[in-house]
């Protein structure tokens, strides 16, 4: 398959993350247009942070996850989010959202997550089957195009 757009991007945005951990994460409108885009940010606190890791009960992780980050900077209606996860080298790694940004994610309106896994391909996630405690993963296969 072709990568969808909003994901190309947030590989970029991973492999031009200067942080220890490389993620990217893209926010688009229901038209798939990009509203925001963030890395994670090792070195900073935010208060919204803050609040949804004491909601899933993680409240040390306070330093900035690239989802929150992408949702404190989106100031549209959400509607897909992609994450990428790179390695140093830049190959694709593991980036499904942790419980803190799973609840930002479910609470945002978000109707759809695209992350990269392991086996270097994206994992799509539908939010109601989150919301259900159901398991719903459809990988996708595609084809990296560098
Ligand atoms: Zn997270």
């Amino acid at each position: 398959m072709i990568i969808p757009f909003g994901m190309a991007r947030a590989i970029e945005i991973a492999r031009d993350n200067d942080s220890k951990y490389k993620f990217g994460c893209v926010i688009t409108d229901k038209r798939n247009h990009i509203i925001a885009s963030a890395q994670n940010r090792p070195a900073k606190t935010h208060p919204i942070q803050a609040r949804y890791a004491a909601k899933a009960r993680m409240g040390h992780k306070i330093y900035l996850h690239a989802e929150i980050a992408a949702l404190i900077a989106c100031h549209e209606d959400p509607c897909y989010i992609y994450i990428a996860r790179v390695w140093r080298d830049g190959t694709i790694a593991m980036a499904k959202p942790c419980p803190i940004c799973e609840l930002a994610i479910i609470e945002s309106g978000i109707i759809e997550i695209y992350y990269t896994n392991q086996h270097g391909s994206i994992t799509t996630v539908g939010v109601k089957s989150l919301n259900g405690y159901e398991t719903n993963i459809k990988p996708i296969r595609f084809i990296w195009e560098s």
